[in-house]
């Protein structure tokens, strides 16, 4: 079944007592003030994943989830620096982020790279979370379907098809990230029908209607309910507000 899910990704913000209080909050207004039907994930950084784990403890079971913001594409050895897929699963890690923008363009991550990354992760048995997105030249110039196309057949289409039902989509306009400017709810949905269209030409239509699209770029509690109630969009990764407990759960509520 097709599952409505909510990330709050933090980046590169929060100490650790920062994170296992902000992850507390969240977990008892997520318990408190929801109907649990949304998958939520947290997803902070790697030194606050192992104790963020203890805080989500038996949650996990029902509806809260840990998740990691990247990892390597080695299984291990000499990569000083990174932190391999076995490492992520050994601290209870269920989703990994995989290339979000902001490691394509800082990191220079290409489609090759993104490919070993995603096969690491579902090799380790966690959920994919891999994201795609136009920039700003590409939508300007209209091409943009063909753009989020290329990403994901270079990455991800090689994969067998019984290892999709492990794979989310977030489709995030670059443009939309961090930005304040989101994607129009029918912007987002052309994509997200089309993404949809894409797995279902490759592997079959019963198969890409499982498949969880999250929408990302600047999403809030105010323009929440809009996009997830088109017909393709099954939750949002959320940057921003996430890192505030009153609005990521308030975007938690708009998905139920
Ligand atoms: C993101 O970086 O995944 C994201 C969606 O960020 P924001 O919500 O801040 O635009």
């Amino acid at each position: 079944m097709r599952k409505k899910i909510v990330a709050g990704n933090w980046k590169m913000n929060t100490t650790l007592a920062e994170g296992q209080a902000l992850a507390s909050e969240i977990i008892h207004m997520v318990e408190d003030e929801t109907d649990r039907s949304v998958q939520v994930v947290l997803i902070p950084p790697f030194t606050h994943l192992y104790p963020i784990n203890k805080l989500i403890g038996s949650l996990r079971k029902k509806h809260i989830y840990l998740g990691a913001q990247d990892c390597s594409a080695h299984e291990k050895g000499a990569y000083t620096g990174e932190v391999s897929a076995a490492m992520l699963q050994s601290v209870g890690v269920d989703y990994v982020i995989v290339g979000h923008s902001e490691r394509r363009e800082y990191h220079a991550e290409n489609h090759a790279l993104l490919a070993q990354k995603a096969r690491r992760v579902l090799e380790h048995g966690m959920q994919l979370i891999f994201c795609c997105g136009e920039p700003l030249s590409v939508r300007e110039a209209g091409n943009y379907l063909e753009y989020v196309e290329a990403q994901l057949r270079e990455s991800l289409f090689e994969l067998e098809a019984d290892l999709w039902e492990h794979i989310v989509i977030a489709y995030e306009p670059v443009w939309a990230i961090g930005t304040g400017k989101t994607a129009t709810p029918e912007q987002a949905q052309e994509v997200h029908a089309y993404i949809r269209s894409l797995i279902a030409e490759r592997y079959d239509k019963a198969l890409a209607h499982e498949v969880s699209i999250l929408y990302g770029g600047s999403c809030k509690p105010e323009n929440a309910a809009e996009l997830f109630a088109q017909a393709d969009i099954d939750g949002g990764l959320i940057g921003g507000a996430s890192l505030k407990s009153r609005s990521f759960v308030d975007i938690i509520k708009a998905c139920q």
